[in-house]
């Protein structure tokens, strides 16, 4: 059992990240800057089932709750700190944990939040 569910699991990655790569690559600037939102919930909740359903089939049960706000906290930062450039699409990564970057790294555009984020972030 445990094997299947790891086998699956990483058989979904594989093909989730195989598909937002050649997703990526083929998309404007503006475009991945306002799609990233949804494919980093997208990508925290599938990653999140995955390592739940891995620690329940270890038995590891009582690590599933503090692991489930863990994953819950990385899903909405890296969907509402990370931008994306939307001169060159290259993606800029948080300062700090909290605070996203101002200026791209790669073209220095002034970077915003994604115009799905905009109004609240
Ligand atoms: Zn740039």
């Amino acid at each position: 059992m445990q094997e299947l569910v790891f086998s699956t699991c990483f058989a979904v990655f594989a093909a989730l990240a195989l598909t937002e790569t050649l997703l990526f690559r083929r998309l404007s600037p503006s475009d991945k800057k306002r799609i990233y939102p949804r494919l980093a919930l997208l990508n925290a909740v599938v990653v999140g089932a995955m390592m739940l359903a891995i620690l329940a089939s270890w038995g590891y049960w009582a690590v599933v709750p503090p692991m489930l706000l863990f994953l819950s906290l990385v899903g909405y930062l890296s969907t509402t700190r990370v931008r994306i450039c939307a001169s060159c699409g290259s993606i800029a990564q948080p300062q700090s944990l909290t605070t996203p970057a101002k200026f791209c790294s790669k073209c220095g555009t002034p970077l915003s939040a994604s115009p799905l984020l905009a109004r609240r972030f």
